[in-house]
């Protein structure tokens, strides 16, 4: 009788931790709807009860299935395996597998050590419906002979597939969208470049095009940097200068004190431009796609520069060298309270306080390029507002981090400061922008004789009596 009984009670227990029922669980990391080349399918396996014994992905397309990958996981005792969870990760490039293009679908099977398993069905534990792209999109590159300075900029005109989701040109660590939709040609898109003052000397350009599935082309941009030195400038900070400025600069961002005037002005110099720059860059990040410039850049009136863009700054405090920084613009001195006008037309995107550059303006010019207007004593405009070429947008002051009255001027593109002596080369922006813009009919200029024609219409119609018909020989004025 006891013997019954133990038996019976060792096939329970052998029926729970042996024909335990719980099956496999799977599931893709990444729910993608297409995959490149470079693509990886990530698929996240785990079982509770005995463990895992098998795993398997496999792929179907045309008709044809392939073993992605397939995994036995051993036993650690009688009861269970030695893996409950794994993350099975299979790259689809590579060349091991020979995989089509077009529709896929994937299937994930994994097995327990369950003796349920010689039962369970033979459906897969996931089943997941994609697309397989392997082509990276086409790219030609359109303009020839860029001549670039260091710290300057350049334009590009490529070609490229109408599906490349991201397209543009990489230099170093930088990478600089393109814009689409310029030129009655869709395959043709426009990008403004950069060689930033600290990219190093043998950095290449490239011009790259990447789809939905993360294919990617790039091609290097036959582009001639031409080296600048950049001078080293002293900048002398009297103890006055610090009473005065760090207390301002501190209270005016909302922050506490503090007593050591020298710890007070590293915090500004080093920190909170660091941030200054983190917000240039948010408000910079999407420009209007065309240029909405016009003619050349003006040059703030009767201002003669006192520091150039791209000066080392040593930064010396009671004859000892305290930091040193790099200056990104131009310092631009006249009369005190002086108008600052706007070197081109464009949209305003920040007029506010803004750290070390005091009251500052951003104008969005379009395709990336903005310009920047600090230390201002008073601002004129609103964030979003349309201001034409040479409208006030405030006046020049000492606020934020400035000796005297000046104003810190800044050419950037997508919040990369370039030098802005480009920009106020009449001959440079011909050669490098407008008649590169010009090689190609525009779809702007197509909508806009589009919309005069349609005004036209519309005048004909509002001038005609009643009964006449106006048609298509309606005279226009
Ligand atoms: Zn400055």
């Amino acid at each position: 009788m006891v013997g019954v009984l133990l038996l019976l009670g060792g096939l329970i227990f052998l029926a729970f931790t042996k024909a335990e029922w719980h099956r496999p669980t799977a599931t893709l990391v990444d729910q993608r709807d297409t995959l490149g080349a470079n693509g990886t399918i990530d698929v996240r396996v785990h079982d509770v009860g005995t463990g895992l014994k098998r795993s398997r992905i496999e792929l179907e397309s045309e008709g044809i299935r392939t073993v992605l990958l397939s995994e036995e996981y051993p036993a650690d005792t009688w009861r269970r395996s030695t893996t409950f969870e794994t993350t099975l990760s299979v790259p689809l490039g590579g060349g091991e597998h020979k995989i089509a293009e077009g529709p896929a679908t994937i299937r994930v099977y994994a097995e327990d050590y369950s003796w349920l398993r010689w039962f369970r069905s033979r459906q897969p534990l996931l089943e997941h419906t994609l697309r397989i792209d392997l082509t990276p999109p086409n790219l030609e590159v359109l303009s020839r002979e860029h001549y670039v300075n260091q710290g300057g900029a350049d334009l590009v005109l490529y070609r490229t597939a109408e599906d490349a989701t991201r397209s543009g040109v990489t230099i170093g660590d930088y990478f600089f969208p393109g814009t689409p939709g310029l030129f009655t040609d869709a395959t043709i898109r426009v990008a403004f470049f950069a060689v930033p003052h600290d990219v190093g000397r043998n950095a290449t350009a490239r011009v790259v095009a990447e789809d939905e599935a993360g294919n990617l082309r790039a091609l290097s941009l036959h582009a001639t940097v031409k080296q600048k030195h950049f001078p080293t400038k002293t900048l002398r900070l009297s103890t006055g200068f610090l009473e005065r400025k760090v207390p301002e600069i501190l209270a005016a961002n909302g922050l506490p004190a503090e007593p050591d005037l020298v710890k007070g002005y590293l915090y500004i110099n080093r920190t909170m431009r660091r941030a200054n720059e983190l917000r240039i860059r948010e408000v910079t990040r999407q420009s209007v796609p065309r240029p909405l410039w016009t003619a050349s850049f003006l040059r703030q009136p009767n201002a003669a520069p006192s520091s150039g863009f791209g000066d080392h700054r040593s930064y010396v405090h009671d004859g000892e060298e305290i930091d040193t920084q790099t200056h990104l613009g131009f310092d631009l001195a006249s009369v005190r309270r002086a108008e600052v006008t706007a070197v081109n037309t464009g949209k305003i995107v920040l007029a506010a306080p803004l750290g070390i550059y005091g009251n500052a303006v951003i104008i969005d010019h379009g395709l990336g390029i903005f310009s920047l207007y600090g230390h201002l004593s008073a601002i004129k405009v609103e964030v979003d507002q349309d201001v034409t070429r040479g409208e006030i947008v405030g006046h020049t002051g000492e606020t934020g981090l400035a000796g005297g009255d000046h104003l810190h001027f800044s050419i950037m593109l997508y919040g990369i400061h370039i030098n802005p002596v480009e920009w106020w080369d009449a001959r440079w922006v011909d050669t490098h922008v407008t008649s590169r813009l010009a090689s190609y009919p525009r779809a702007d200029a197509l909508v806009n004789d589009a919309d005069r024609e349609l005004e036209a219409l519309d005048a004909d119609r509002e001038a005609t009596p009643p009964g006449n018909d106006a048609g298509e020989d309606a005279p226009r004025s």
